[in-house]
């Protein structure tokens, strides 16, 4: 025992209090860590079930976002993406060409045969869970449809590469095999990342092969959240002057699938599954 250890001899954390493990920056979360997980994962589940069924036809994309705040608070979490980086709302919602981080609006109404897209986060004891789903109101174009079933395909072609001892490319090539078997494309300034104490933390899982990112191994207790985007016309995005939402280049049709996903040593947990457990 050293002098300072004489001086502080109560220096052991509890083991909720300790230093997070870290592998190349990835954080590997605890069995209680991903209990409290699997909860934030299951009250995002639970709201973007309740959006799926509550957005329809002259509703205004403000009025899900109200539902999705109140839903989120009453499950006892708060929404993780208010006030995230000055984002102002509870969730993404996109419709159409609009690809990612739309602020919803009270004047943009919702219409029959629009793509919307819906994603929300919860924080529920110190952990956030991250998801987003695409969906059709009511009968969509063909395109529209196929295009939304090929993005939650490609979600679950990459999740099921997801085990310890594989890599974030495994996961990348499967999303892009996928996308670009059905002749759409990736979006690829914005990727997937680690969740877990923070919203988005290391590392980026990115939909589409590249050596320009760490291609880190996946070890048991790390959680990802895994988010294709896929366009029907070119990759390229813009962002709005809003500084905030981002749309397609040449205006084609955008979807997206998200899950927080576990490794685990033989593969994968969905903690925000929407199926019941
Ligand atoms: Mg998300
Ligand atoms: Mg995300």
């Amino acid at each position: 025992m050293n002098f300072l250890s004489q001086l502080l001899p109560n220096r052991t954390q509890p083991p909720e209090r300790r230093r997070p493990r870290r592998v190349r920056g990835v954080e590997l979360k605890t069995e209680t860590e991903i209990a409290t997980m699997r909860q934030a994962g299951q009250i995002v589940a639970t709201v973007l079930k309740e959006i799926a069924e509550y957005a329809q036809p002259g509703q205004s994309t403000a009025d899900l976002d109200a539902y999705a705040e109140a839903r989120i608070r009453e499950l006892g979490a708060t929404p993780s993406f208010k006030g995230y980086h000055g984002f102002p709302a509870s969730i993404c919602a996109c419709l159409n060409d609009e690809v990612v981080h739309g602020i919803p609006r009270r004047r943009q109404m919702i219409r029959k045969g629009d793509l919307l897209k819906v994603d929300t986060g919860a924080y529920y004891n110190g952990f956030h869970g991250d998801s987003c789903i695409t969906i059709a109101v009511g009968p969509v174009s063909d395109i529209a449809q196929q295009l939304m079933e090929t993005a939650e395909k490609a979600l679950y072609a990459g999740i099921a590469q997801v085990k310890a001892g594989n890599t974030l490319l495994d996961i990348a090539g499967a999303i892009e095999d996928c996308a670009h078997s059905e002749g759409y494309s990736i979006v690829e300034n914005y990727t997937g990342h680690g969740v877990g104490r923070n919203l988005h933390e290391p590392p980026s899982v990115f939909n589409f092969r590249t050596k320009q990112l760490p291609n880190v191994k996946l070890l048991a207790g790390m959680t990802l959240a895994i988010e294709p985007i896929l366009n029907a016309g070119s990759k390229h995005t813009r962002t709005l002057s809003d500084r905030w939402t981002v749309v397609t280049v040449d205006r084609s049709l955008s979807a997206q699938f998200e899950h927080t996903v576990l490794v685990t040593e033989t593969g994968y947990e969905i903690l925000s599954d929407r199926r019941p457990l």
